[in-house]
């Protein structure tokens, strides 16, 4: 059987030679990748790596995103098992003229992955391996793995490092984009716990990078332009208070709307005390109110017994967890378009979230399709965050009180629906960005939904785009890292 597959591999490799690599017939593109890649790559990997070919298990497996949008058009996964494979697969990928991508959680959501045609997808599930450093300072944790393993296996030794608040996602994904969490208001960004990473860069190079390279600027904010990370070693800490948080959630009904948002500029913003994480989300629950969207507040507090009553009193009066578990409807992947239109807010302007709130009632209304949709208002305290100077990462605007997203959620049912939702989502965000008088629209380059350009996720400073522009001649002169918020 085997000596079959690698003799019908070895005719199409034939075939495959005698054509231009730029021929823009995909059912040739497809069946050259796979002839090539069976006889050419595969004996250069290493014995735990998988070629995947459509329609098989593991293709299906790994090519099975969290969203619809910007879905890369992949002809083959390699399933790598360590650094090396990964540098044998960009190095056949560079011979052929093929794009690739890596895929981590495959979470990631934006148009500009549409761009890769008949790609060669890295996938990455292999490389989640976690030792924990003698002194417990650090960890290495492999460039595939994802939160919940990551925040299970420390939690065991007693540690713990920042990640996203959901355990569904990778840590290096939102890690390369800065990564936002709950712990940041103690412990900074995910990006900023980054010691050092290993990589393999565009041309196949496999390279250890940290504060000491110039390139270490960029990968901590924008580094999904420059190379597949293979493994990082971040910074660890124990787990204080045991582990403690308390939370208290409200529901509150759509007359609240402007009361609720002045409740908390009042009491929370824009200095948020470090020990609170306050976090709304519209949502629409017929049990509670048929005809208009609610609203669901929570607020949690690090290392006591009960959130305090001089925190909840001011909502009591006004009126189960983040539901980012690994089960969690958030978390899934089933086939839907997902949708999110980020900006950052420094506070809330009420008047703009009724506004918002009320579209995003009557949207939901009018088209019950989209009325699994969440509109979710993020308040992590960032005394963590703008701790680190501003121009020493990549990451822009560090001083954002407030990350704000919808997240339009439906089952693909055609353009109208597509521009129905995608309309929701861009409006609502502009009702909220001109109620802000902010003079630019900051979209946080890990939930962007493609349409905002590069200064909008890298920041307005003219020299961050030049800065990041000068790395990529540098280090990925073709650009073939160029498929999630490229700049070029
Ligand atoms: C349910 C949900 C919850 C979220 N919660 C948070 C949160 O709490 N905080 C936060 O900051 N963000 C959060 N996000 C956004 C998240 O940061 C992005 O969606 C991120 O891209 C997800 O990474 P992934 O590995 O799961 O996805 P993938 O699609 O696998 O990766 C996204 C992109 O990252 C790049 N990439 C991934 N891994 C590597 C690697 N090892 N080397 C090089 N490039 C790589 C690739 O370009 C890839 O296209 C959330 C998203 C979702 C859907």
């Amino acid at each position: 059987m085997e000596f079959v597959a690698v003799a019908v591999a070895g005719l199409v490799g034939s075939f495959c030679s005698t054509l231009s690599p730029t021929t823009e017939l995909a059912w040739v593109n497809r069946l050259c990748s796979r002839g090539d890649i069976a006889s050419e790559l595969g004996s250069f990997l290493s014995p735990n790596a998988n070629i995947h070919f459509p329609r098989s298990e593991g293709f299906l497996e790994s090519t099975n995103r969290w969203s619809t949008l910007g879905t890369p058009n992949i002809s083959v996964v390699v399933e790598v098992a360590n650094e090396n494979d990964v540098a044998e697969t960009i190095k056949y990928a560079n011979t052929h003229s093929l794009p690739f991508l890596a895929v981590n959680g495959g979470h990631g959501a934006i148009s500009s992955l549409e761009a890769v045609n008949n790609g060669i997808q890295i996938w990455l599930n292999q490389l989640n391996s976690i030792s924990i450093a003698k002194d417990g300072s650090t960890a290495t944790i492999g460039g595939g793995a994802p939160s919940k393993h990551i925040t299970e296996t420390l939690w065991a030794e007693n540690k713990q490092t920042v990640t996203g608040i959901c355990e569904c996602t990778s840590l290096i994904g939102p890690g390369l984009g800065g990564g936002h969490g709950a712990l940041q208001a103690n412990y900074r960004l995910v990006a900023d716990q980054f010691v050092s990473l290993d990589m393999v860069l565009a041309n196949g190079t496999l390279i250890t990078v940290d504060e000491n390279s110039d390139l270490w600027w960029g990968m901590k904010g924008a580094g999904h332009n420059f190379g597949v990370v293979t493994s990082i070693t971040s910074k660890i800490c124990d787990v204080p208070h045991n582990g403690l948080w308390s939370y208290t959630n409200f529901i509150f009904t759509h007359d609240k709307v402007e009361v609720l948002y002045e409740t908390i500029n009042e009491m929370l913003l824009p200095d948020q005390p470090q020990d609170i994480i306050s976090f709304s989300f519209f949502t629409n629950i017929p049990a509670i109110d048929p005809e208009n969207s609610v609203v669901i507040f929570f607020i949690l507090r690090e290392g006591k017994e009960a959130v305090g009553s001089e925190y909840t009193d001011p909502f009591t009066n006004l009126a189960k967890w983040l539901r980012m578990e690994e089960t969690s409807p958030p978390c899934q992947k089933e086939g839907n378009t997902q949708l999110r239109f980020p900006v950052d807010l420094q506070e809330f302007n009420p008047t703009a979230q009724h506004a918002a709130f009320d579209l995003f009632s009557k949207t939901a209304n009018e088209a019950p399709a989209l009325a699994a949709s969440l509109f979710l208002l993020e308040g992590y305290s960032i005394q963590g965050v703008k701790v680190i100077p501003a121009d020493s990462t990549a990451v822009p605007n560090r001083d954002a009180n407030l990350l704000i997203s919808s997240y339009l959620v439906y089952k693909p049912d055609g353009e109208g629906l597509d521009t129905k939702a995608w309309d929701l989502g861009e409006n609502m965000r502009q009702i909220l960005f001109k109620g802000s008088g902010q003079e630019h629209m900051y979209s946080y380059v890990n939930y962007a939904a493609g349409n905002e350009g590069p200064r909008s996720w890298y920041g307005y400073e003219p020299w961050r785009l030049e800065k990041l522009r000068a790395l990529k001649e540098k280090y990925d002169p073709e650009h073939r890292f160029s498929f999630y918020a490229p700049f070029d």
